[in-house]
């Protein structure tokens, strides 16, 4: 039985320049009601596949773009099609200019999780970014939040923006940490072809000399024009050279705020982990509802047609089904994000293979200090988790 659901909201108030999600900005009314039947529709026949939901967490987009009506018809339509368990983690992503106390109200009687986009507190920072709202907007939301009884709010933070130095990040942290959060992601900007900003960054020699990257790591006197901003990788993402000295400071900083690094990319309080995503990352199942959202039933994957015309016309989603020791090797990498790790038996019972399948690997990597085995666990290690991606290459 599955007992988490994804639901994705495609909607959003505009688009900023970095996003390469799959979201439509204002939306005419009728297609968000058109959303909302064909959603209603498939969580009615899903109810029949779920045990008890243990989590629902509904991304986007942004939910909150929702007006309070469209929010109260799609958590009524989560609620009368489910059995959701007492205890069970319900999340909402809600960007905070688009949130009002009437829908702070309608989420505190529904979920009792709140993921704030910020991304930058500083207004120079969220121009580039393209975002929406002003930083007052956020301490609005907040204060909408708690007075609604909502304690666990965390917030989405980006690093690494063109022209951000060491100094200016530890401001969006410090920041970050001064608030009532229980929970913090950062992620480092990549710049994707296709997106606004991919296009501005293409008119511009965004470089500096090597030297002067390595000695110079507060980059405050570099001006936009000189910021450490490398030419396009072959994966056809930029990333700044400070990026690796950002993650690290956000693990100092916020370490010292009292919050852990509990996944490459995530924070939290004790206590406040993000249920619903550590039980993804450690291959459990789970059924996403809405455009481009994926599914995985503990065998195959499969992603919803990823434009809202095509999924509302009823398109078959896309089906990734390979054979099981691969499956196993993509869980047990996944599980390897996590500063935990794996348990080997509960790898084992998770999946059927035991992690030994893994030895030549494990031993290559272990050489090279990227990961840690005991008699019962294995997990990266501080420089395996910076360097995930080459973990994740050499064990799939
Ligand atoms: S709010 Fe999020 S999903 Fe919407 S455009 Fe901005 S980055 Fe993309």
């Amino acid at each position: 039985m599955i007992n988490r659901l994804y639901i994705h909201v495609p909607f959003c108030a505009s688009k900023c320049g970095y996003c390469a999600f799959y979201s439509i900005p204002r939306p005419e009314s009728e297609i968000i009601g058109a959303y909302l039947s064909k959603l209603e529709r498939d969580l009615e026949k899903a109810s029949n596949s779920c045990g008890k939901i243990d989590s629902i967490f509904i991304g986007g987009g942004t939910p909150t773009y929702l007006s309070a009506g469209n929010l109260e018809r799609l958590f009524s339509s989560v609620s009368s099609h489910f059995e959701i368990s007492a205890d069970a983690e319900i999340s909402i992503e809600c960007n905070p200019e688009t949130l009002t106390a009437g829908k702070a109200e309608l989420i505190a009687e529904f979920a009792n999780r709140v993921s704030l986009g910020i991304q930058s507190f500083n207004p120079k920072f969220r121009k580039i970014l393209g975002r929406q709202g002003s930083p007052e907007s956020i301490g609005k939301a907040i204060r909408l939040l708690l007075n609604n009884g909502i304690g666990n709010i965390g917030c989405d933070l980006i690093y690494a923006i063109p022209g951000q130095s060491l100094s200016d990040w530890q401001c969006e942290l410090e920041k970050a940490a001064s608030l009532p959060l229980k929970h913090i992601s950062s992620y480092s900007l990549t710049i994707e072809e296709g997106t606004l900003l991919a296009e501005k960054m293409s008119n511009i020699e965004y470089r500096i000399p090597n030297d002067e990257i390595k000695h110079n790591t507060d980059t405050r006197h570099l001006t936009p024009e000189s910021s450490p901003i490398q030419p396009a990788t072959d994966h056809g993402q930029l990333t700044t050279d400070n990026s690796v000295e950002m993650w690290n400071l956000a693990g100092a900083i916020l370490k010292k705020h009292g919050f852990s690094r509990y996944e490459i990319s995530n924070y939290s309080r004790r206590g406040f982990e993000c249920r619903h995503n550590l039980e993804i990352w450690y291959g459990d199942k789970y059924l996403g509802f809405g455009p481009a959202a994926s599914s995985f039933d503990g065998i195959k994957r499969w992603t919803n047609a990823g434009d809202l015309g095509k999924w509302l016309s009823g398109a078959q989603p896309e089906i990734d089904s390979i054979p099981a020791e691969k499956r196993a090797r993509e869980i047990f990498v996944m599980g390897l994000r996590t500063s935990q790790g794996w348990n080997k038996i509960f790898f084992h019972r998770k999946t059927g293979f035991k992690s030994d399948i893994f030895s030549p690997e494990l031993a290559e990597l272990r050489e090279h200090s990227l990961i840690r085995e005991t008699d019962e666990k294995i997990f990266c290690t501080k420089k395996g988790l910076l360097l995930w991606n080459e973990v994740a290459e050499r064990l799939i």
